[in-house]
């Protein structure tokens, strides 16, 4: 008789976070995804967010942070963005639910009439739900899940999620899934001591909704001497070996991982979950995190020019892969943030004095556009190298237009209804749109480079696929104004009908882009436009680039 094949089961790991927001709830999931990988698994990450928005994508990068977007089109929180450049795999629309989503989901099946004669309620419909989404992650191809519970113990909204885990892990049993609590124990100065109280009190609102934690990651300041992580074990009921320190790290967060693999937390996690502890293969991070940490002799500066500047979250996926890409280049980075609204009231000169490098990225609205055309110009005329990213393409077509192929008033349509040159205009598709939320050109699209151009060349081939983001494009009929100026079209859908990137070849690198390769740059894949862009600048810093 054939021996049966025992039926794949895919494991899960529930994270959740104590005593403040802001504890790098997002890094740990991230970090132990990438510690199970190392070890040969096929892993998932999802992200579990409390808030009523159906997603972020209409809220404010203030709000909110960067928006970051998927393969498949969905508009997420920025968590995903750790996700895939800590674990190098491509999240999807199932690795970010809110509860929005849940509720729009539940609400529709009741108006279709699905629930007839049943009181719909938290418990069992939305928690349902819940345990829906977290279903959703399981396959042959997944062996762990790793689902992350956005906010804090306590809070009243992330309630429903607290007992649609707490369900499901009964439902699967402790060998298929297990808790892990991020929490903080904070250090006072007065007292000079580390209080393990609010890390207890955590615990315990979480003991009353039934969760016990199997695993407690305590973020501390300093190191926890064996006093606290005995006591944290006693009080929180987890055993000795499995309160692990996740200590603030000095340099970089990509050391996380290094620090949890320390202290072998992906091997207790494998063994609890009955599944075998194969060989951790992290010579290459740590090849990398050594390069991060490293000296390095030249140096760069980049000036980023938006209009979320003050707030580090909104270009986080920008900065990372700049990073990435000094750290390919072995140059040290210095960002400077520019707001562009200050280069409109003080002049690009003034504020972009002295940088090797200009990076407008992408956003919405009219506020401070000017200002960003004003730094295109700045890096165009005096030969600075430069990437645009979406808006940052558009303006740099404004600018181009304006100043160059003398479209007097060029402008987009987004900011200027009645430009008397729309060089930019809404997409076809997008014109009788009445919902903002998520309809725009969202996902990854195939994109076919010129030969002979820059970009073909960054990236060694012609055809490619990146991320967009957008609902305004090139109009068509500047084509051959802007190409006779002298600005190369470098980069096209295949069907040829929409401009994705361009160039000016005069320049000694001008590339711009519609689409977001911020989101696929990894640490040990810097992104080949950001690898451009930072090589540019850096050649300038060692005088070797071409001066204007
Ligand atoms: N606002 C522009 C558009 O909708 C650019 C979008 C972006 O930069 N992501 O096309």
């Amino acid at each position: 008789m054939k021996k049966q094949e025992p039926k794949h089961v895919t494991k899960h790991l529930f994270i959740t976070g104590g005593v403040v927001s802001s504890l790098g709830k997002g890094i740990t999931a991230a970090s132990i995804a990438l510690l199970l990988r190392q070890r040969g698994y096929r892993v998932r990450l999802q992200k579990l967010d409390p808030y009523i928005n159906v997603d972020p994508g209409t809220m404010s990068p203030y709000e909110h942070g960067e928006v970051f977007v998927t393969d498949d089109g969905a508009e997420t929180d920025l968590d995903l963005g750790h996700y895939e450049r800590f674990a190098d795999l491509s999240c999807s629309r199932a690795s970010n639910v809110t509860s929005g989503r849940i509720y729009l989901t539940v609400i529709e099946r009741e108006r279709r009439g699905d629930y007839l004669g049943k009181t719909v309620q938290v418990i069992p419909h939305i928690t349902d739900e819940i345990k829906n989404a977290i279903r959703s992650l399981d396959g042959d191809d997944v062996d762990i899940a790793i689902t992350e519970i956005g906010g804090t113990a306590g809070d009243i909204e992330s309630l429903p999620f607290l007992e649609a885990i707490r369900q499901y892990r009964q439902e699967i049993g402790p060998q298929n899934g297990l808790f892990i609590h991020l929490t903080l124990v904070p250090y006072l100065r007065a007292a000079q001591e580390m209080k393990t109280k609010p890390s207890q009190q955590s615990v315990g609102i979480l003991r009353e909704i039934g969760i016990i934690p199997d695993i407690l990651i305590c973020r501390c300041e300093h190191a926890l001497g064996e006093e606290h992580l005995s006591k944290l074990a006693l009080f929180c009921n987890v055993r000795r070996d499995l309160v692990i320190e996740e200590r603030d790290v000095a340099q970089t967060i990509y050391e996380v991982p290094l620090e949890l693999a320390r202290q072998e937390l992906d091997t207790y996690l494998l063994e609890m979950l009955g599944l075998h502890v194969r060989e951790l293969r992290l010579e290459a991070w740590r090849a990398f995190v050594q390069r991060v940490v490293a000296p390095r002799e030249r140096t760069c500066e980049i000036a980023v020019v938006g209009k979320y500047t003050r707030l580090k979250d909104a270009y986080k996926s920008i900065y990372e892969a700049l990073d990435h890409a000094a750290v390919a280049h072995g140059v040290g980075l210095r960002l400077r943030p520019i707001e562009s609204t200050d280069i409109e009231a003080r002049g690009a000169a003034a504020l972009l004095d002295g940088v090797d490098g200009i990076l407008v990225p992408g956003g919405f609205g009219d506020r401070g556009i000017e200002g960003k055309i004003a730094a295109v110009a700045y890096a165009r005329e005096r030969g600075l190298p430069f990437l645009g990213i979406c808006l940052g393409m558009q303006c740099a077509v404004i600018e181009f237009a304006r100043h160059v192929a003398g479209l007097e008033g060029a402008n987009s349509q987004e900011f200027d209804a009645s430009t008397p040159h729309p060089v930019i205009h809404l997409m076809a598709e997008q014109e009788h749109l009445e919902n903002l939320g998520g309809t725009m050109r969202l996902g990854a699209w195939p994109c076919r480079l010129a030969d002979g151009t820059r970009a073909a060349a960054a990236y060694g081939a012609a055809e490619i696929s990146e991320r967009h983001r957008h609902r305004y494009e090139v109009n068509n009929d500047y084509r051959e104004r802007l190409e006779a100026a002298g600005m190369v079209l470098s980069g096209t859908s295949p069907d040829g009908r929409l401009v994705e990137a361009i160039e000016l070849p005069e320049h000694p690198w001008f590339v711009a882009c519609q689409f977001h390769p911020e989101f696929t740059s990894r640490p040990l894949k810097a992104h080949p436009l950001f690898l451009g862009l930072v090589g540019a600048a850096a050649g300038r810093t060692a005088g070797t680039a071409a001066k204007p």
